[in-house]
């Protein structure tokens, strides 16, 4: 596959540092040796080397900024082209400046995403490599990260191949049952598709039980913040965030909407939502922002619910903590400087005592208790197991889902006697559904699509 050569700056715009600019294609050395000089020439250096220089504008022959060249040459690198990186310091104007001067003489700015797209064309990596090296450049905590480096590394791509050649194998077997029904082997029964289809299924169980984790890590564990007005969730947000985002006032109700903010506790993205208070009400404006914290509610990982030390349990608390009951919750008793009325008998009948954080958020205490319960929960659910294939990615559960339901219909099949070349299709099924996760069998216009995702330089 021939490629013309491409540009783009690799590095976040706006910070400071060094800036890298990325250059690949076939014309990637000559390119930038128009617009840069060094002890030797640039075309005839070894591969994987770097090299001082400077950049200078060709047509006017003035010199612009100090730059180290790294050459890597073709197929070692990442595109499997010529790959020049042009790393300078140097302010914003003049990065651009030089992917400028690289635009004018031979290079064409690379689209989003494109150098990766052309590292999955030319074979370098398959896709779903390609869609964690989407995930790195969002990641949002050093979880996320790990993840979807173990994803580029291809621990997902080998565990699918895996699967997928057990369903090859399958297929032989009933191809060789199909064309030589009287063929002296192993006789195939329905007992044996349907043994072999329930083992693959597990297999997908088990990625697809990883993909809920794997969507809180990139997104983040969606946390409910509620309690009854004026308990002090507000507060307890803005200690979190060390924000002063949401308004803190005495009078009850005022958080009418949902707040949303992220933040990182030990590694472990929470995106914090404060409601308003969950209680009824008469006042129409407050009743919208309580239906909006009923469905935050509804769609939490994590509930964070706040009572206040100071008033005994309501009635409201007492439906609430009943209604949780199933759910991840954390009870945070606040305000703890005040007058205890509380019942802590009461409430531990309800939550047990690792579940139960005492606070004042007032008096900054508490808060690294509720760290601590919090990734407790966290790290309960088995992600403290070294293997870290989860599966991060929307399309590829949906994939999963459709291929299980392929192997279902096998099994339904079999049960049924169907013919056993009807069989053999739910088998094929699942395999092409597999492979799509991986990047065989994809047509271009998604292939595109998936590229599209990625912010410019990579
Ligand atoms: P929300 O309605 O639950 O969001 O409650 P807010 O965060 O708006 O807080 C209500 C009031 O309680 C404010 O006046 C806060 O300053 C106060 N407050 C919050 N935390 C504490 C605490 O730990 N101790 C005391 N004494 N007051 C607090
Ligand atoms: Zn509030």
């Amino acid at each position: 596959m021939i490629h013309d050569t491409i540009a783009a700056i690799s590095t976040p715009t706006g910070e400071g540092g060094i800036a890298i600019i990325r250059v690949s294609g076939s014309e990637a050395v000559r390119t930038v040796e128009r617009i840069f000089t060094a002890k030797e020439k640039l075309s005839e250096v070894q591969t994987h080397t770097v090299h001082y220089g400077y950049i200078y504008d060709p047509e006017t022959n003035e010199r612009l900024e100090e730059a180290l060249v790294t050459v890597m040459r073709a197929p070692r690198s990442f595109t499997m082209e010529d790959v020049v990186e042009i790393g300078c310091h140097g302010g914003f104007v003049s990065v651009r400046k030089v992917l400028e001067l690289l635009l004018g003489n031979g290079a064409r700015l690379a689209e989003p995403g494109e150098f990766t797209k052309r590292a999955f064309l030319n074979g370098r990596i398959d896709l779903s490599q390609a869609e964690a090296v989407i995930d790195l450049i969002r990641a949002k905590s050093d979880r996320a990260f790990k993840i979807a480096l173990k994803q580029v590394e291809g621990s997902l791509s080998k565990r699918i191949k895996a699967l997928r050649h057990q369903l090859v194998e399958l297929m032989a077997h009933i191809e060789v049952n199909i064309d030589y029904p009287e063929h002296d082997v192993e006789e195939l029964t329905n007992a044996y598709i349907k043994d072999r289809c329930r083992l693959a299924i597990a297999e997908v169980d088990d990625l697809l039980k990883a993909a809920s984790q794997g969507k809180m890590l990139r997104e983040g564990i969606v946390t409910a913040i509620v309690g009854r007005p004026n308990v002090g969730k507000s507060s307890l947000l803005n200690a979190l965030t060390q924000e002063n985002k949401a308004i803190v006032t005495d009078i009850p109700g005022t958080t009418r909407d949902v707040i949303e903010e992220f933040v990182t506790l030990n590694g472990i993205p929470l995106k914090l939502l404060d409601t308003a208070g969950i209680r009824e009400t008469s006042d129409v404006v407050e009743r919208i922002g309580v239906e909006r914290s009923k469905h935050a509610l509804a769609e939490a990982d994590l509930i964070l619910l706040v009572l206040n030390h100071n008033e005994s349990l309501h009635e409201d608390d007492l439906k609430l903590l009943e209604e949780l009951n199933d759910r991840q919750l954390i009870v945070i008793v606040n305000k703890t400087d005040l007058d205890r009325k509380l019942d802590t008998e009461q409430l531990a009948r309800f939550v047990p005592p690792e579940r139960i954080v005492m606070m004042s958020v007032q008096e900054e205490e508490g808060l690294r208790e509720l760290e601590q319960a919090i990734s407790m929960i966290f790290f309960e659910g088995k992600l403290e197991s070294n293997d870290l294939t989860y599966v991060s990615n929307v399309r590829h559960i949906q994939l999963l889902n459709k291929a299980k339901a392929s192997l279902n219909e096998a099994i339904q099949a079999a049960e049924l006697f169907t013919p056993i070349d009807m069989v053999q299709i739910d088998v094929r099924n699942a395999w092409e559904e597999l492979g799509e996760i991986i990047g065989d069998s994809m047509g271009e216009s998604l292939i595109d699509q998936i590229f599209s995702q990625f912010c410019l330089g990579k």
